[in-house]
């Protein structure tokens, strides 16, 4: 395998190859402040870095895969008992942080400033392709954040797919405004583009002024930022020239994937992943775009469908199956959770993720939803939420929305929406979304929030949604 570091740009010396919050560095830059961490690194057990979006994060991780060690990124915006759980749980022996930023939060680990204009040599050899590259912890939407340990092998794989996917080559300049501690941000949009040696600017915040001043070919994005996109239609003008909009870790609502067509006159391509097997279906640069579908699987991944127990589902185009997949991508497994490792894999081993999909017959993947949040079960229908949210939020006056299943006496399951919209009734609702959805598919109840729960990228929290109450609730704040 060729070295993860390879930093493959044609100019090693551009001064504004990679452009985190306005500070740039060239790949000799970064390749060489790395090297000088690197040393100071090498044989720790594993590192943690503060992820926050600046470039001491990207000087970090580069001296961990330059050192073999581990890296563990910690969310900047993570409490100090989610810091705390990832940090003893990973075991990291030091902390890197940025110059300036507060060293006495990370609960008595030894600490370490990393200076991005520092440069340094560091000789030891590339490490083997199955050693640990990162710890990356879940986001945490439906319990607490676990360790996924990530290999090099399966980082490339994955950034290897996703360049045939997306035709990404050195010629691309890379925009995105991601946390940088999270699969997205951090494998792709840093990792990334230092494999393929395209430039990448990282905007700080993932502003749309941001977006529309960076000049970018590639823009990575998650559906709240594509979705402020398209709320600025001036900035939403100017990504016109950009040859790629990506958008994934959460689904992108059939609206905002209209109205960004319409305004920067293409469609974006989405993708779908998760932590424990990084990036593993896309849409191809090259081919169809639909609203809802996140395309093929990448090179070197393979998946299929299962039903509740454990048969197989038809690539039909209508059935619903839980979503399983094998190859390169692959994690290795939770750190320190054998149970939970074990209960993730199939017994002829695939990785179950969790999540309902259908696959049309040419192979295209549409994403349910989370069996655990997204499958309402009401009446002897499934009903994906997905389908509801984007009816929903066909209405003008709707501008989020978030479906799940309420408790409901005979139906099992019933459906209830929450929203946060202005001037309309839960009537008006109700009877708009009648003229799209048939009977059973249609909410029996809707509630007003001024805006929905949401971790930092952007997923919506279904289980901090208040409970419903009254007597359709019976008093249980179960919801599905
Ligand atoms: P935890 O596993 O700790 O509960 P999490 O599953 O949110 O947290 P991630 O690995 O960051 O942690 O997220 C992966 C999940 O995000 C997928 O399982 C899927 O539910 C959702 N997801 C990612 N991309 C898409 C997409 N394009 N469309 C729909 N859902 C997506
Ligand atoms: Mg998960």
């Amino acid at each position: 395998m060729e070295p993860l570091t390879a930093l493959g740009a044609r100019d090693a010396d551009r001064a504004d190859a990679v452009v985190i919050d306005g500070y740039a560095m060239s790949y000799e830059q970064l390749l060489g402040a790395a090297r000088a961490v690197a040393a100071r690194i090498a044989g720790a057990p594993a590192v943690a870095v503060n992820a926050t979006a600046a470039p001491h994060t990207a000087v970090a991780v580069v001296a961990g895969l330059l050192a073999g060690v581990p890296v563990v990124p910690l969310a900047p915006d993570s409490g100090p008992a989610e810091r705390g759980h990832v940090l003893s749980d990973s075991g990291a022996a030091l902390v890197l942080h940025g110059v300036g930023e507060p060293d006495d939060v990370f609960g008595g680990v030894a600490t370490l400033a990393v200076d991005p204009a520092e440069r340094g040599e560091f000789g030891g050899k590339e490490p083997a392709a199955d050693a640990t590259a990162l710890v990356l912890y879940t986001s945490g939407t439906t319990g607490p954040p676990k360790g996924a340990l990530m290999s090099r092998r399966a980082i490339a794989a994955c950034l290897d797919g996703l360049a045939e996917a997306w035709e990404w080559t050195a010629d691309d300049t890379l925009v995105h405004g991601l946390p940088l501690f999270h699969v997205h941000g951090l494998v792709l949009g840093l990792l990334g583009a230092l494999r393929t040696g395209s430039r990448v600017v990282h905007t700080g915040r993932p502003t749309p002024q941001a977006y529309a001043a960076a000049g970018g070919s590639l823009y990575f994005g998650v559906p709240t930022v594509w979705s402020r996109v398209a709320a600025d239609p001036a900035a939403a003008r100017e990504l016109a020239g950009a040859r790629l909009l990506v958008s994934g870790s959460a689904p992108l609502p059939a609206p905002v994937f209209r109205d960004l067509a319409a305004l920067t006159g293409q469609s974006p391509v989405e993708r779908y992943g998760m932590t424990e097997t990084l990036i593993t279906v896309s849409t191809r640069a090259a081919g169809d775009r639909r609203p809802g579908a996140v395309g093929l699987p990448i090179t070197g991944v393979r998946t299929r469908l299962a039903g509740e127990d454990g048969s197989p589902v038809p690539h039909d185009g209508v059935s619903v199956g839980e979503l399983h997949v094998s190859g390169a991508t692959l994690f290795d497994g939770y750190l320190n959770r054998p149970e939970a490792t074990a209960a993730s894999a199939t017994a002829d081993g695939w990785f179950r993720t969790g999540d309902m999909a259908v696959i049309e017959p040419d192979g295209v993947h549409r994403i349910v939803g989370r069996a655990s949040t997204d499958l309402i079960k009401s009446g002897g229908y499934r009903i994906g939420a997905g389908e509801v949210e984007n009816a929903l939020l066909d209405h003008p006056a709707v501008r989020e929305a978030a479906v799940v299943g309420a408790p409901h006496p005979d139906l099992g399951q019933q459906i209830m929406a929450y929203v946060v919209a202005d001037g309309v009734s839960e009537q008006d609702l109700i009877g708009f979304v009648s003229d799209h959805l048939s009977a059973h598919k249609r909410p029996r109840i809707v509630r007003f929030l001024p805006e929905l729960p949401r971790n930092a990228m952007g997923k919506p929290l279904k289980k901090l949604l208040p409970p419903l109450e009254g007597p359709s609730g019976e008093g249980s704040g179960g919801r599905g």
